[in-house]
């Protein structure tokens, strides 16, 4: 460890690899299929799946498999300064990659015709939203028993000057010095090599690629641990 590597000190006083404190809730939506609550810190995402049902309008059904569709919302009050409520680009943007994310370990071929649902709520945000909205999502499909292989793990890295990070707040995130504000979030398959989502905003040299995914498959092992303890916990009961 470099001296200036000892001496760098993230906003929030964590360790340059020390996650927020995460918390999973299997069964929130009594109404819906499935649901789960995750939280990154003081970030909180409820997801809710509901299907698989008909997809309406009848043209846009798809008699080889079913359809996931996500929609992903950063509530108004969820930030310090009031969103203006409904879709966005950004929002629109993020539902789709989640879609992305999730899909590898569907298996929904059984499913012609029909779509499955996943509503994303982001009820209060300091950033890594879109990665705990794919870490709840993950959970609430799984809790509305739809097959899959496995389940998915998402976080984001970034950088602090030339360190990486793990997990970055909005602060961190916003954060101007050295090389800029740099937010790379991932998702895997738990347990795998394969990552479903990579998206980078910012700079990054090409040869610390390999270290950014040693990071996230450590940070992902802590989430597949926190994911499986709250499913044990609804089936358990
Ligand atoms: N944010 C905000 N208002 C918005 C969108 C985002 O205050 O309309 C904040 C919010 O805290 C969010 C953070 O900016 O978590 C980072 O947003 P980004 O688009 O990078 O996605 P995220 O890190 O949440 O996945």
């Amino acid at each position: 460890m470099t001296k200036e590597t000892k001496e760098l000190k993230r906003p929030s006083g964590r360790g340059l690899t020390e996650m927020r404190q995460m918390k999973a809730k299997v069964g929130v939506v009594p109404n819906a299929d499935g649901s789960a609550m995750f939280t990154f810190g003081n970030t909180i995402a409820i997801a809710a799946v509901y299907g698989p049902r008909q997809l309406h309008p009848q043209h846009m059904q798809d008699p080889s498999t079913g359809i996931l569709r996500v929609n992903y919302d950063l509530l108004s009050f969820s930030v310090s300064e009031r969103k203006k409520p409904g879709p966005n680009r950004r929002s629109q943007e993020i539902s789709k990659m989640t879609e992305f994310a999730l899909l590898p370990v569907l298996d929904i071929k059984d499913f012609p015709n029909t779509v499955i649902d996943v509503q994303i709520y982001i009820i209060q945000a300091d950033a890594g939203t879109r990665t705990a909205g794919i870490n709840a999502a993950s959970l609430a499909l799984a809790h509305a028993g739809i097959p899959m292989k496995n389940l998915i793990c998402s976080v984001a890295l970034g950088k602090l000057d030339k360190e990486l990070i793990i997990d970055l707040d909005k602060d961190e995130e916003d954060f101007e010095g050295g090389e800029g504000p740099t937010d790379f979030p991932l998702a895997k398959i738990a347990n795998s090599d394969q990552f479903t989502l990579i998206q980078l905003d910012g700079k990054i040299q090409p040869e610390r690629v390999k270290e950014i995914i040693d990071l996230a498959n450590k940070a992902c092992e802590k989430i597949y641990e926190v994911q499986k303890k709250a499913l044990k916990e609804v089936i358990e009961q």
